[in-house]
């Protein structure tokens, strides 16, 4: 049985007598540093020169400094830049301005796991990684939930990495939904294979070809957008809520005889084994270099598939219907349509 720590379980003063750096101000790093300040801790986020992050930051009433300079008042520095860039950022920013007993703070184990980061034997090296993007993690936080997390310690330096890591974590308000102990090397490779093969992959191909699958026998493409991508969404939250028997309580007869009789005949024996191969590629390392290699050669391959991607007809079927979405926009750095980055 999997340990999972709540409220009661971690000590919040512990993160409150720390100084906080977090590097980066994206998804999860403004999401980070929004809910420790709003839990008291005194925190500390590092930008690079010029970012388009400084004022955003500034105007939530965070102190920002550049990266080495927060580093250098850190006694915990939690690294939220993108996992391929955090190589370098640790070798030129990071190791070289570091606390000697400074704690060192991920939220994905990537760079450890593959040996990209090697920190000196002196750090604490914790994870705490929320289970959601984030901008979940701050709304969430702000509605007095929280988005469960799971937490992990590579190196105990100090003796108190594990409190130091609950504290974090119930600081951020993961520990109001529960906080799962588990390892860099369990953390990397499920969140991988997760995000891969069901969560990211699996859905977005299962939705395009169940697209061109409707629209390439004949169907009105804005019929097959609300069939296979907008009632996703409707299908997914029941079973978030229940479990897949929720969702098929839910749903009619015919559907839910639909789902056990089609069901296997789409996602058959040979998606298992496909599974398999994509997870054999996380373990060895194979799936890391891939990406490694092509970001450090200008992520072309990544730019390409990312270009391919997005000019899919159902994206520009589905731009026109949520155009005409009678409810108003969320608050996003996302620009619906024009994949502004
Ligand atoms: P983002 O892409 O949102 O991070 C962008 C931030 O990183 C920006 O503030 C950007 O600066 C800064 N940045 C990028 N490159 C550099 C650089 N070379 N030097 C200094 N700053 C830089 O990252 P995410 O929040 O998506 O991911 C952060 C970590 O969290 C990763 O380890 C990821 O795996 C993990 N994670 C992410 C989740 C998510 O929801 N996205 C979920 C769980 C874990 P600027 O503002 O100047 O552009
Ligand atoms: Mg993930």
């Amino acid at each position: 049985m999997a340990k999972v720590y709540y409220e009661n379980d971690a000590d919040i003063d512990l993160i409150r007598s720390k100084k906080v750096a977090i590097i980066g101000y994206g998804s999860q790093g403004h999401a980070h540093a929004l809910n420790l300040k709003d839990s008291g801790v005194d925190v500390v986020v590092g930008l690079r020169a010029g970012s388009s992050s400084w004022e955003k930051a500034e105007a939530a009433g965070l102190q920002v400094a550049e990266v080495a300079d927060a580093v250098a008042q850190g006694d915990v520095v939690m690294i939220l830049v993108p996992d391929q860039h955090q190589r370098s950022v640790y070798a030129e920013q990071i190791a070289p301005n570091l606390k000697p007993e400074a704690a060192l703070f991920f939220a994905h184990g990537f760079n450890i796991r593959y040996g990209y980061i090697k920190p000196d034997t002196t750090h604490d090296i914790c994870m705490v990684a929320p289970k959601g993007p984030g901008h979940k993690v701050r709304e969430s936080y702000v509605d007095g939930q929280g988005i469960p997390a799971i937490v992990a310690v590579e190196q105990d330096a100090s003796g108190q990495a594990w409190p130091l890591a609950l504290s974090y974590a119930k600081a951020i308000g993961a520990t109001r939904a529960g906080a799962i102990e588990t390892t860099f090397t369990e953390e990397t490779e499920t969140d991988l294979f997760g995000e891969q093969a069901v969560l990211c992959g699996g859905v977005s191909k299962l939705i395009q070809y169940g697209f061109e699958t409707l629209t390439e026998a004949g169907y009105q493409p804005e019929i097959a957008y609300f069939e296979v991508l907008h009632e996703m969404k409707l299908i997914v939250d029941l079973i978030w809520e229940g479990g897949i028997t929720k969702q098929r309580w839910s749903i009619s007869d015919t559907a839910e005889y639909g789902d056990y009789v089609s069901g296997p005949r789409v996602i058959g024996e040979q998606v298992k084994a496909s599974m398999k191969d994509v997870l054999n590629d996380i373990q060895d390392g194979t799936f890391a270099r891939r990406f490694i290699e092509d970001q450090d050669n200008g992520g072309q391959e990544f730019k390409a598939l990312r270009a391919e991607g997005e000019a899919h007809p159902i994206e520009a079927t589905g731009k026109k219907l949520r155009a005409q979405f009678g409810w108003s926009k969320a608050d996003s750095d996302y620009v619906d349509g024009s994949a502004a980055r």
